[in-house]
């Protein structure tokens, strides 16, 4: 069964007519050229209401429920690249939710508005050199002078980060207790003292820019601030769960696209005179990989209709990222497998969901993370230390 009605389908055709007519043709240019242009992207996904779904009407947003923001990640993937979708979720489900739930009216007008409409490009900087998975231990720090915060420090691997108007950022304002002593920060990147490192040379999500950037004595009005002091890791948490549903949801379609290629080559391929396909080891294979996504878009609705109701959605988003990122793997290499050679060349479009694949298990929390998320949440943690 579906969460989706006809108003979720109808969205859904909106968004695929723009990835039909003005993303997909340049998605080759853009992997090879590694960047996209992402002003130019967003301001057409702005103009038709697509970055703001969730958003308050206010700032421009659609106002409605997260089942549409799934509805969008999940037709996001018919993109035949995963690095402008992620750019795209990025922008719409990760940099933004807390400026939208916590921001203050001042400040969602000068970066909510802009980044719903496409003027501006957003990223998140949570991940540093020394602490991507254990948050708690970032070392950028932002001291108050005057009326203004003053940012000192670095972050790593950040999505559009080279193109990126602002950035929404963790950073420690206080030394207290590790999980109080850090706030939501907007910093815009043309700041004085913002170094942005050329972008780089990844194994997957080409298209997509990823920097390294420094903060060297940069100069934030303490209004910038998301919500209240010391609130930072919280809101950060609550954010990642949206995050961690719309990496598991993006990842629905590219699977059904490898399942389906993989029947059309197996289908249309002979060996030992017979179709690949008649292998009964082949066909109950992709029936199994095909059984695998569907469970997974059944967890995946079953955590978003919970987090719509209200609902801590902990538990449900962290297993379905974990099964997300474990199944992109799979899929993406049981069907490059039954390309043969075929399978190991560029031309074949299942080399590039095996490379961008990969990182679903990393970015936004990696597997062992949410199995700690998970074991937590089923009292695990707690009985064997006491034990
Ligand atoms: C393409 C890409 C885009 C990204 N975009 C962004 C972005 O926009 N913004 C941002 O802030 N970050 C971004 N990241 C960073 C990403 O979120 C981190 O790489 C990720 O959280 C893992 O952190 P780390 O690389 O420091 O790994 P580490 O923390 O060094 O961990 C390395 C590995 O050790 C294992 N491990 C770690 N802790 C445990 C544990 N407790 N138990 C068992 N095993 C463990 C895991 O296998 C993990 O993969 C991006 C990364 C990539 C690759």
């Amino acid at each position: 069964m579906s969460i989706y009605t006809s108003e979720h389908l109808e969205l859904q055709r909106s968004a695929r007519k723009l990835i039909e007519s003005e993303i997909n043709p340049h998605v080759d240019e853009w992997e090879a050229k590694g960047i996209f242009p992402a002003h130019e992207v967003f301001r057409k996904f702005g103009a038709i209401g697509l970055l703001g779904i969730t958003k308050p009407q206010a700032f421009g947003g659609l106002g409605l429920d997260y089942s549409f923001s799934i509805a969008f990640a999940e037709v996001l993937g018919e993109i035949t690249c995963g690095g402008v979708p992620l750019a795209i979720g990025v922008q719409t489900d990760m940099c933004t939710p807390a400026l939208a739930r916590h921001g203050s009216t001042a400040l969602r007008d000068e970066f909510l508005k802009p980044s719903i409409s496409g003027d501006y490009v957003g990223c998140i900087g949570v991940s540093e050199p020394s602490a991507g998975s254990d948050v708690s231990r970032i070392k950028t720090k932002a001291r108050k002078d005057g009326n203004d915060y003053v940012v000192d420090g670095g972050k790593l691997w950040i999505t559009n980060g080279t193109q990126a108007d602002w950035m929404c950022m963790l950073a420690n304002t206080s030394d207290g207790p590790l999980h109080k002593s850090k706030s939501l920060i907007v910093v815009p990147l043309k700041s004085p003292g913002v170094t942005i490192a050329p972008r780089l040379d990844k194994l997957g999500m080409r298209s997509s820019d990823t920097a390294q950037i420094f903060f060297d004595g940069v100069r934030v009005p303490q209004r910038n601030r998301i919500g209240e002091e010391g609130k930072g890791f919280v809101y950060q948490m609550e954010q990642f769960q949206e995050e961690r549903m719309w990496a598991a949801a993006s990842v629905l379609r590219p699977m059904d696209r490898a399942v389906q290629e993989a029947i059309k080559y197996t289908d249309a391929r002979i060996a030992f005179g017979k179709r690949i396909l008649d292998n009964q080891s082949v066909r109950f294979r992709l029936a199994e990989l095909q059984t695998k996504i569907e469970m997974l878009r059944a967890l995946i609705y079953r955590a978003v209709q919970e987090y719509v109701g209200g609902n801590d959605v902990t538990t449900l988003a962290s297993m379905a990222k974990l099964a997300a990122g474990r199944s992109m793997r799979e899929v993406a290499d049981a069907c490059l497998q039954y390309y043969g050679g075929m399978g190991f060349m560029n031309e074949t479009p299942i080399t590039r969901l095996y490379r961008d694949g990969r990182v679903a298990s990393i970015g936004g929390g990696a597997d062992e993370i949410m199995l700690e998320i998970i074991s937590k949440r089923l009292g695990m943690v707690e009985s064997s230390q006491k034990a």
